[in-house]
């Protein structure tokens, strides 16, 4: 079995344990078990209140419940896309509409929102001068297969942020990623990718690889071609010994890596972690990709800039257009001069693109998003409160008795269920007990709070308040409390 905590997109781990779904089986988690009766958890007491907190939620959501239903007679799941029931154990509510952090279901309960989309709505819902230029550049067309001027301006400023002189722009981060591998690979002639373990770079065939018991990387997930994963190596987060000895084997074209892993809880990297891995990836002759798509909510540039990183290729998504599907990467000259096609024929181009991409409206929305609303003071606004996040939840866990960590990373929070931060994707799995998370999920979202997805952890976004934090951490009180004893 394909041992991870880590991806979006994946996030019940117990999702892999006989098939199942959802809450149910969340509770026959063996490492979840130990971890509780260190941690001072009533397995008993957690049971009770999941069943009870499950049946609340579906009980007083009949208008929910009543939309699934007809919805299942022609989705899978009965949603358009079949992670957003598997995201979480309880049934997916049916929005009505968002403002600020809130967004409000089918039978009229408001939340507040700590997961934003998984940050994508980080700039927050309903934000006036992004839908005024989406809706004025709808009504003037959205989309030409064409630049528009917008696009210029995009570029400009992601360049001033994060010091790419060149951009080109795709509909996800999953596409952008794509496409820097593509061209690290035109440029260095090698096929071989090396990722980290607790990575998560999107819903490509050859990212969804993890290790598995015997070491290999095999795909996550059916349905992906079996050897997929065949040109992909993972080591181990912050070993550089283990990356040095693989990127020696001369075979890379390039090596995949977050600022800190954002998709496993939050995993800082080691002090000298990213000096030396651009020093070791440059040795080899092969080309560094930073995925910003997690970390770009930490400050205007992300952590390439907080951090002082020096990638080849950056990339970006999620809330660069306030939500619209925008994907892009920037590129330093040398990596952009492969784009440049000096043959011309369409056999010798890298082969990136695709109709919708760089459409006219996300450049809009991103134009006004990046001008307007992601600014050095929103930015700050947000990493104050999860600050406050990650404070108050250390502290009720100490309050009662509970020896965790808090994520601390700029907006995003997140729990270690255990007294030290994970340095590894493997810590991380240890000290992370998903059928608590989970069932701390359906009670939250019982008392208007939405609480992040599993994979990631709690996020403030520009629109967030003292208020609503000091709120999500009285709700996470109330819920400890029931299950400590
Ligand atoms: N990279 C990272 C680090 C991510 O967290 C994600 C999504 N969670 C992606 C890439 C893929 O983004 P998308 O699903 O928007 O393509």
């Amino acid at each position: 079995m394909v041992n991870t905590l880590a991806g979006f997109g994946r996030t019940w781990s117990v999702q892999h344990r006989g098939g199942r779904t959802g809450l149910e089986c969340a509770s026959d988690s063996t490492s979840a078990g130990a971890i509780m009766s260190e941690a001072r958890i009533s397995s008993g007491s957690l049971e009770a209140v999941r069943v009870r907190e499950l049946d609340r939620y579906a009980a007083s959501r009949p208008l929910g419940q009543h939309a699934l239903q007809r919805a299942r007679a022609h989705m899978p799941k009965g949603v358009p896309m079949a992670w957003m029931s598997s995201l979480y154990g309880h049934p997916p509510p049916f929005v009505r509409a968002g403002v600020g952090v809130r967004f409000t279901d089918l039978d009229g309960y408001s939340y507040v929102d700590f997961n934003l989309a998984d940050t994508s709505m980080f700039a927050g819902y309903g934000v006036a001068p992004i839908t005024e230029a989406v809706t004025n550049r709808f009504a003037g067309g959205p989309h030409f297969l064409l630049p528009t001027v917008d696009s210029i301006t995009v570029a400009e400023e992601l360049c001033a942020r994060w010091a790419m002189p060149y951009w080109q722009f795709t509909l996800s981060a999953t596409q952008a990623n794509t496409e820097a591998i593509r061209i690290c690979r035109a440029i260095t002639g090698r096929d071989r990718v090396l990722m980290f373990d607790g990575k998560y770079h999107g819903h490509a065939d050859e990212f969804l690889g993890a290790v598995d018991e015997s070491g290999n990387v095999v795909p996550e997930g059916r349905g992906i071609v079996s050897d997929a994963t065949r040109h992909v190596t993972i080591v181990p987060y912050n070993d550089l010994g283990a990356t040095d000895r693989q990127l020696q084997r001369g075979e890379f074209a390039c090596v995949v890596v977050e600022p800190a892993i954002t998709n496993a809880g939050v995993i800082l990297p080691k002090p000298s972690f990213h000096a030396e891995l651009r020093r070791l990836v440059s040795d080899v002759g092969a080309l560094l990709i930073v995925d910003e798509t997690h970390t770009l909510v930490c400050g205007p540039g992300g952590l390439t800039r907080q951090w002082g990183l020096h990638p080849d290729v950056v990339v970006l998504g999620k809330s660069i257009s306030g939500g619209l599907p925008l994907g892009a990467y920037g590129m330093t000259e040398r990596v952009a001069e492969s784009l440049e096609d000096p043959s011309g024929g369409w056999a010798d181009t890298i082969a990136t693109g695709g109709t919708l991409f760089a459409n006219a409206l996300s450049m809009a929305a991103a134009r006004v998003a990046l001008q307007q609303v992601l600014t050095p003071g929103a930015y700050r606004h947000a990493a104050a409160l999860g600050g406050r996040l990650a404070d108050g939840i250390e502290s009720t866990a100490t309050e009662l008795g509970l020896d965790w960590r808090a994520h601390r990373l700029f907006n995003r929070s997140g729990y270690t269920h255990g007294p030290d931060l994970p340095r590894s994707a493997a810590d991380a799995r240890n000290n992370f007990d998903a059928s608590l998370f989970n069932t701390q999920r359906v009670y939250m979202a019982n008392r208007g709070i939405w609480e992040a997805i599993e994979s990631a952890g709690p996020a403030a976004g520009i629109r967030s308040t003292d208020a609503d934090v000091d709120r999500y951490v009285n709700v996470l009180h109330d819920f400890l409390s029931e299950v400590v004893h």
